[in-house]
């Protein structure tokens, strides 16, 4: 078995309207385990950083006001091929793009507000993981 870790964020909307335990549970059954959490209110440094990669964007402005809009819940998972899989399992960027069953569309408002955040590769998860926690943080095994 060749587990490996990704990033995901229960985002403000979400965390804000009590649906990060839902989310956590739907992931769970989705097979990732919960290695490290915490709950942190962004800073507008902190979220123009995180994002910095969508800085030319025309949403750039909006996202980072929301990300700083209330606390999120940062978490690291764990399974096999973790990166690809929470992404087939969050669905689509804009929730009414998203397939059926999927977290953004089952938890998500719009395009903006999408309830959660997942890493796009294998080499972002890691930079991603740095930015929120500390190695010690992070379970063995
Ligand atoms: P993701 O990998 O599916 O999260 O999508 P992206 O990396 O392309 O975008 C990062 C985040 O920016 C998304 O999760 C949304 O919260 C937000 N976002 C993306 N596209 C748009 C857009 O067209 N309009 C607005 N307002 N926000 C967007």
């Amino acid at each position: 078995m060749n587990e490996t870790d990704t990033l995901t964020i229960i985002k403000p909307d979400a965390f804000g309207s009590g649906k990060a335990g839902h989310i956590i549970a739907h992931l769970e059954s989705a097979g990732f385990r919960v290695v490290a959490a915490a709950v942190k209110h962004l800073s507008r440094d902190e979220a123009q950083a995180f994002y910095a990669v969508h800085r030319e964007r025309p949403f750039f402005a909006s996202l980072v006001e929301f990300m700083t809009s209330g606390p999120c819940m940062p978490i690291i998972l764990r399974r096999e091929n973790a990166v690809p899989e929470l992404r087939t399992v969050i669905g689509a960027t804009d929730p009414a793009e998203a397939d059926e069953g999927t977290v953004r569309a089952l938890f998500a408002e719009s395009k903006e507000r999408n309830a959660i955040h997942a890493s796009d590769s294998a080499e972002n998860a890691e930079i991603e993981i740095s930015f929120f926690f500390a190695g010690t943080e992070r379970l063995p095994g």
